[in-house]
């Protein structure tokens, strides 16, 4: 179990998956830089986190649902939350559904899967019920996937946290090796990973710049 002290925004699961020095540079390092993606994300992350609360009979829909979990030492906030009536009279469960808005299209990595895993075991642990199901919600085609939590997503997700954790207390910057995922990275400018034996630490490679 984690305390408070030790939280870690949720959305930076998405950033280890996607490169760990990535990850380093925006969580130990602090930095960073809008591009054309994340600034079409926060866009639509924007949208959804609009406060509005829908009420239907069966359903209850609220956005910029604020999520916390100890076990996993993450927070942050579910873009939409659907509140599904299961059950009727004193019976009634409503079971959160999160749904989690992406721009892009589906990848084919599980980093989206990981993060809706991460919000649906945030919202066990803070209302004790259990979250067998979300949905990802794609920009580029409009689409809504359905996404089972089953164990084998539980149990990446579980060590995708505990490493990131890991990381984060490491305070090390790993070094840049350039892939073809580079391109779409914000923080390609600042990382340099085409650099030979690029800078270990930006805050580092800057200070150098600045001393020169
Ligand atoms: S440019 Fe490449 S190596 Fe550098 S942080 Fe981005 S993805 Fe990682």
């Amino acid at each position: 179990m984690y305390t408070e002290d030790d939280l870690i925004p949720l959305s930076a699961l998405q950033h280890l998956l996607f490169c760990e020095r990535q990850c380093a540079l925006i969580h130990i390092e602090q930095v960073w830089q809008e591009n054309l993606f994340t600034a079409q994300g926060r866009i639509l992350h924007e949208r959804a986190d609009s406060g509005i609360i829908e009420s239907r009979r069966d359903l209850r829909i609220e956005s910029g649902v604020p999520l916390r979990s100890l076990r996993l030492g993450l927070i942050g906030k579910a873009d939409v939350v659907e509140f599904h009536r299961v059950g009727i009279g004193e019976g009634t469960l409503w079971r959160p559904f999160p749904v989690e808005y992406k721009r892009g299209q589906p990848k084919k990595d599980n980093w989206d899967r990981v993060q809706l895993c991460a919000q649906a075991i945030c919202l066990e642990e803070m209302l004790l019920v259990e979250v067998p199901e979300g949905a990802l919600f794609y920009g580029k085609n409009r689409r809504r996937q359905e996404v089972r939590i089953d164990e084998e997503l539980r149990r990446e997700t579980e060590q995708a946290a505990a490493r990131l954790h890991e990381l984060v207390r490491s305070g090390k910057t790993p070094l840049a090796r350039y892939e073809k995922k580079c391109k779409s990275c914000s923080l390609m400018t600042l990382c340099m990973p085409k650099v030979a034996g690029a800078a270990k630490s930006v805050n580092r490679y800057i200070s150098q710049v600045l001393a020169e």
